[in-house]
């Protein structure tokens, strides 16, 4: 399979290509060349497929080529190696639990493929490092990713101090060991000093000749494609309690018969932009719903066709503050340009701070489901939406990891699930690194 770009204005590029690259040299976004619609028996047979066999089967054709069966069997089985349950929390409204991996965030799954895809495709020269600026949570899930990973280093580049301790906990757990292919390092300045100082290295041209560089951020589309298959695992959960109910007497009809609506909670798009694509491959989605916190710009495009970028505004639900969301070239490439037939597929909700505070309350009290504030906007956007069909949010990060938003509202203490006791519990490590290039070149060995 070869990977086009959304604007065009570059040749396609291979797998190795799109992905060590990320951006597309036209400056716009990487898109698989054509996306194959499963035959109908397939979909049928997703019930019997666990979630591994699930992602074999989603990352298949796009992989075809430049990766052989027994190494996809071997990502697939290596990176998904958590549980993603759909948990119904009221009658026909179901969470899909994307926050069992190590960072405790939905982030974790794609970054898990997308770490052994580049390993597998590496030539086993000399390591790439992937380098990231983060503000806290995508560092996390891309250092837990790569850690261990042959051919594969990661230096990451955090504001000192502007981070939560639980964030700085998880960024720096491998500092300590000798010989961890991971390590963070803490600087004195802002997110965007650190973010300027990754982007004069990837301008210097000398450096990119000795040190071998790649970065892992949303756009790529290695971070893309992972994230279709859990929306196939979450449709094969929907057909096997179908199944269960129909033996058991109740008749509620098959996946095909009953309409399913699925809600992502959104910021830069890529997650949701997933599951437009699950869909356009053949999975039986109905339609989609795009919640958003006080960002609203892509629910005001689908009521009135106007997209307009513009400054983020500071939220509880702090990973979706995105006010140019980066994917949104690739819903329009989806669906050619056309604002009607996107809005056929997808409906738009935006909810405010106090809504999503009463909102986790309420669930709490009347339904003892503790949402964080990112899955309580997924629960709010699908509530909505007809009772008579399966609805379904996705629940994109643990309420543990925004305890001190959740506990005040809930008056209680929320128990430290393990993957974040076993970072707290690890002797405090930080790396400060001067800022300034040299200093930086000096980490990457350049
Ligand atoms: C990154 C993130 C989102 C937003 O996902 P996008 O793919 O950027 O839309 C939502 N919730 C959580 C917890 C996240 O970390």
């Amino acid at each position: 399979m070869r990977f086009v770009t959304t604007s065009g204005q570059a040749p396609p590029a291979s797998l190795t290509w799109a992905l060590f690259d990320g951006l597309a040299p036209d400056g716009s976004l990487y898109v698989p060349e054509r996306i194959e619609e499963w035959p109908p028996e397939d979909i049928a047979a997703l019930p019997s497929l666990s979630l591994a066999d699930i992602g074999r089967r989603v990352l298949r054709p796009y992989l075809a080529g430049d990766i052989d069966e027994p190494t996809l069997a071997s990502i697939a089985t290596g990176a998904l190696n958590f549980p993603i349950p759909l948990v119904e929390i009221e009658p026909g409204v179901h969470a899909l639990e994307l926050f069992h991996g190590p960072t405790l965030a939905f982030k974790d799954v794609a970054a898990r493929v997308m770490a052994r895809i580049m390993s597998a495709l590496h030539d086993g020269g000399d390591p790439t490092t992937i380098l990231v600026a983060t503000s806290g949570d995508t560092g996390g899930a891309v250092g837990h990713a790569f850690h261990d990973v042959p051919h594969m280093r990661v230096v990451i580049l955090y504001p000192q101090g502007r981070i939560s301790p639980t964030q700085e906990a998880q960024l720096t757990m491998f500092n300590g060991d000798e010989g961890s292919n991971v390590r963070a390092h803490a600087l004195a300045g802002s997110f965007d000093d650190a973010q300027g100082l990754v982007k004069a290295v990837f301008a210097d041209a000398a450096l990119l000749r000795r040190v071998r560089l790649s970065s892992a951020n949303s756009i790529n589309i290695g971070r893309l494609l992972p994230q279709m298959i859990y929306y196939f695992h979450a449709v094969a959960q929907l057909m096997r309690l179908w199944r269960q109910d129909a033996s058991g007497g109740t008749s509620r009809p098959d996946a095909f018969a009953r309409p399913s609506i699925f809600c992502t909670p959104s910021g830069n798009f890529g997650n949701l932009t997933a599951g437009l694509m699950a869909k356009r491959a053949g999975l039986p989605i109905s339609s989609f719903v795009a919640a958003t916190n006080a960002n609203d710009v892509v629910p005001i495009y689908l009521r009135t066709g106007r997209f307009e970028p513009r400054p983020s505004i500071q939220t509880i639900a702090n990973a979706m503050d995105v006010g140019n969301p980066s994917n949104f070239d690739r819903m329009l490439w989806l669906y050619g340009g056309r604002h009607a037939a996107m809005s056929r597929d997808l409906a738009g909700s935006s909810h405010d701070d106090a809504e999503v505070r009463a909102t986790i309350r309420r669930v709490w009290e009347t339904r003892g489901y503790l949402l964080d504030p990112h899955s309580a906007i997924g629960y709010l956007g699908v509530r909505q939406q007809r009772a008579d069909a399966a609805r379904v949010f996705l629940a994109t990060a643990h309420p543990a990891k925004f305890g001190e938003i959740v506990e005040p509202i809930i008056g209680r203490a929320i128990p430290t699930p393990p993957a974040l006791a076993e970072a707290l519990a690890r002797p405090p490590h930080v790396l400060t690194m001067e800022r300034s290039l040299s200093a930086l070149k000096g980490v990457l060995g350049g």
